[in-house]
């Protein structure tokens, strides 16, 4: 597998979430211009870093068709991938920005954008199979950032198995029993922006987090910072 090799997704019509498929048949009515499918991850498949959201927008992923891209939360997360190297070029809300991403990868825990952005757990469940194929295939990968308890679970469940007990924290840190590092956030959605759950310097430190871990550095199974 090399960085130019596309993984394993969903194919354009998966019908596997019929309240989904009937939402993105709705949606290719309503906005003809718009991607109207599953999205696809995006960045190497080379990275060491996998960062995990809940689902596409309907305004934004599932419009330019690229994760976080054209809305409020991807404003935020492109922001910081480029503070800290891990994107080059600049962000500007288009798939054909010009934006790469560095040692580093973006997907969704569900690849359908969702009805008023909420997946049922039935549908994050079923799309956990990609998540999980995508896990197999990123070789090199040290590390996850999920950004919010959707993602952190889906993660969990997919490396762990339902039930595992490694709780959600904003800038939890735990070690997988795959030796993996999975680090939490609070979703950089526009609500938690404006409530101030989550700003540009609470999602650097979750970041700083991130970036330090390797398997050697810490023998702890669940620590959580500050
Ligand atoms: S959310 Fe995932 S499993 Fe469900 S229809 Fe979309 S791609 Fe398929």
């Amino acid at each position: 597998m090399t960085a130019d090799t596309p993984l394993p997704e969903p194919p354009a019509d998966c019908p596997l979430c019929p309240r989904l498929a009937a939402f993105r048949a709705a949606n290719r009515a309503a906005y003809p211009d718009f991607h109207n499918n599953p999205v696809p991850s995006f960045g190497p498949d080379d990275a060491e870093l996998l960062i995990v959201g809940l689902a596409p927008g309907l305004k934004g992923a599932n419009r330019t068709g690229r994760p976080f891209t054209g809305d409020y939360a991807g404003d935020l997360l492109y922001r910081t991938l480029l503070d800290y190297g891990l994107a080059t070029g600049s962000y500007d809300r288009r798939p054909d920005d010009g934006l790469q991403l560095a040692n580093c990868r973006v997907t969704n825990a569900v690849r359908c954008v969702p009805p008023e952005n909420k997946p049922t757990p039935a549908e994050v469940r079923t799309c956990r199979q990609f998540l999980e194929r995508e896990l197999r295939s990123l070789t090199r990968l040290k590390a996850i950032l999920a950004l919010g308890r959707v993602a952190h679970d889906a993660v969990v469940a997919a490396v762990a198995g339902r039930g595992s007990a490694f709780r959600f924290g904003h800038c939890g840190v735990h070690q997988l029993p795959n030796g993996l590092w999975l680090i939490d956030s609070y979703h950089c959605s526009r609500y938690n922006q404006n409530i101030g759950r989550i700003t540009h310097k609470m999602l650097r430190s979750v970041f700083d987090a991130a970036l330090v871990r390797r398997p050697e550095t810490s023998t702890e199974n669940d620590k959580t910072l500050h």
